[in-house]
């Protein structure tokens, strides 16, 4: 019999999370998939071969190194970072996870960008507060300043570069920022190895700085393993809320191979660099396009027309992208990863298709 005790079972869910919307990601199964940011290049045979070996000598019956050592060191070696003042996140979601945790709100963001930022937060009873980018997505780091103090914030994020922009603020905007805030500054680098511009020799200089950085993006996104970076203060709080086993065994042995071998990555990411501007020279000369300026691997643009009519008819053709188009800044503003050079022609012809008809 059905218990009567409890009528609705969303009357205990917290109001905050009652409110939130489920963070939606399009699953159709399309040809070519461009929506995700993600490499488009699985590992070479050769390395697969050796992640398969590293896999399989894996004690999956115990639980995994809880410090990620091997990990640790080789995301420090290829990020030049020092693995005492690291920790490593399932997939830098749980690193943001983790911040407003420990932190705490309210958390203070420019609009538009990632948008875990502002869905975390939420979900850990926080509050979130937005300042608005620039019309030309430029950080107005006086704003930022100002309403921080106004509102207490604990913990402010600036994706550098920010995602679904693609730009990067400018330096003199986010170090008086970093200077001058009594908050957390988080500089998420999740497109770092696309930009190659980075804070984290700062990070002396800026003890209240956090710097994030992901595997997602340059190849391992199905093993979820994020880094953050920060001072020895902040990294032993942090350990003390971080999951215990958070990067599981598999992962663990996977990356450790698949990061030994740089020089295939560095290709991978030079060729996605050249097919970025290549995408965005032919954007920006398309009729009823405006395309921005991109230092990671996508490309926001914006149509003349309606953008949701354009994204469903990529999709029936069997192009995935993302469909941004909503009232406010990013009103018919859609997103398209970089993808291999036949994959970026392929999407061009059809948007070149789609807005002839
Ligand atoms: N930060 C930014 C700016 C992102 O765009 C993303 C992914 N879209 C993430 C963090 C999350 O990446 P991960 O896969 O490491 O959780």
């Amino acid at each position: 019999m059905k218990s009567k005790a409890i009528k609705d079972i969303r009357r205990l869910i917290k109001p905050q999370v009652r409110k939130l919307a489920a963070y939606h990601i399009d699953e159709t199964p399309c040809r070519i998939k461009l929506d995700a940011m993600e490499n488009p290049f699985p590992p070479p045979d050769q390395v697969s071969r050796e992640i398969g070996k590293a896999v399989q000598q894996a004690f999956i019956n115990r639980y995994p190194d809880p410090s990620a050592t091997n990990l640790k060191k080789a995301i420090a070696a290829l990020w030049g970072m020092d693995p005492d003042l690291m920790l490593l996140g399932n997939g830098s979601d749980e690193l943001i996870q983790a911040i407003i945790l420990a932190f705490g709100g309210p958390v203070l963001i420019p609009v538009p960008t990632f948008a875990m930022y502002a869905v975390t937060s939420q979900a850990l009873s926080q509050n979130i507060v937005t300042v608005p980018l620039g019309k030309d997505f430029s950080l107005d780091s006086d704003r930022m300043l100002k309403k921080a103090k106004e509102v207490k914030a604990k913990a402010i994020f600036l994706a550098c570069p920010n995602n679904p922009t693609g730009n990067r603020f400018s330096d003199a905007a986010v170090r008086k920022i970093l200077d001058k805030a009594t908050a957390a500054v988080v500089i998420d680098e999740a497109y770092f190895d696309f930009s190659r511009k980075t804070y984290l020799s700062e990070l002396k200089q800026f003890p209240n700085m956090i710097i994030l950085r992901t595997l997602s993006k340059i190849g391992f996104a199905g093993l979820r393993v994020g880094a953050l970076a920060a001072s020895p203060m902040v990294i032993k709080e942090l350990n003390k809320i971080r999951l215990p086993y958070n990067i599981n065994t598999l992962s663990q042995a996977a990356a450790v191979v698949a990061l030994k071998h740089k020089s295939i990555i560095d290709r991978q990411i030079s060729l996605l660099i050249s097919e970025r501007e290549t995408l965005y020279n032919v954007l920006s000369q398309m009729k009823g396009v405006t395309a921005y300026p991109s230092e990671t691997n996508f490309i926001l643009f914006r149509t003349s027309t309606d953008a949701t009519r354009i994204y469903k008819k990529l999709k029936q053709a069997g192009v995935l992208i993302k469909n941004l188009n909503k009232l406010g800044p990013l009103k018919n503003c859609l997103r398209v990863t970089v993808g291999k050079p036949e994959e970026n022609s392929e999407f061009i012809a059809e948007l070149r298709n789609i807005l002839k008809a």
